[in-house]
């Protein structure tokens, strides 16, 4: 199997494993020069290797680890703090994730699509093992990265754990995406989200006045096309 042509940029192959139920791939950083976090000075000389393994998009059904063998480099730069700095892949991973931003993005869609518990037993059967809890911290993060602000939003209401504790999922209604899941179904929370998000020129949510009396208070001018149904709150767990 050649994996050469879908491994990350910047990444040269020095292993692979294919076994029965997983692959593991061992990746070298080929970029030798690093920049500072603090100083922003480019740097070369290599202080040492570190390595970390994160979990990427399965393949055929099995599930894929990468090894990355990265630098730590030292800063040169006499008048900065930080000695000592590591080699990072920003546009593939981020600090302390355990999987490739390309691995993350789908289980955040199944997950907000289906709930924790049913996304976990997708993605076992689809070579991606993930436990329900994994799935709903996911969630949690804001979905869309993007500077785009919204100009028409959904509002609606589901259950974290069915019948027990609800959050709110707020949807770019032009970008068919969802943007934001909020801790509660409260008013101000609701009121704060929309007090960061201006230039909302139209929401639609529930009947709930608490909504309602939420988004006039933050924007009066937004239009509210009045409720259009009460749709069934979508479980995240259970
Ligand atoms: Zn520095």
């Amino acid at each position: 199997m050649d994996l050469s042509s879908i491994l990350p940029e910047h990444f040269q192959l020095t292993d692979q494993y294919v076994g029965e139920i997983d692959i593991q791939i061992g990746l070298v950083a080929t970029q030798t020069v690093g920049r500072c976090p603090d100083c922003q000075m480019p740097a070369n000389k290599v202080h040492s290797f570190y390595q970390r393994t994160l979990t990427d998009l399965p393949i055929c059904g099995k599930a894929v680890f990468l090894r990355l063998h990265l630098r730590k480099f030292f800063c040169h730069n006499t008048n900065c703090a930080r000695k000592i700095f590591a080699q990072t892949a920003p546009a593939y991973f981020c600090p302390y994730a355990r999987r490739l931003n390309r691995a993350e993005q789908p289980l955040q869609a199944i997950a907000l699509q289906t709930g924790a518990r049913p996304a976990a037993r997708i993605c076992a059967l689809t070579g991606q093992p993930v436990s329900h809890s994994t799935l709903l911290r996911i969630s949690h993060k804001t979905v869309v990265q993007t500077q785009h602000m919204p100009k028409r939003v959904g509002v609606d209401d589901f259950a974290f754990r069915k019948g027990r504790r609800y959050g709110t999922i707020l949807i770019d209604l032009d970008r068919h995406q969802p943007i934001d899941v909020l801790p509660d179904r409260e008013g101000k929370t609701l009121e704060d989200w929309l007090g960061l998000h201006p230039g909302i020129e139209l929401v639609t949510r529930d009947r709930s006045s608490v909504y309602a009396n939420a988004i006039t208070k933050a924007c009066p001018h937004a239009v509210q096309p009045g409720g259009r149904g009460r749709s069934r709150p979508v479980a995240f767990v259970g």
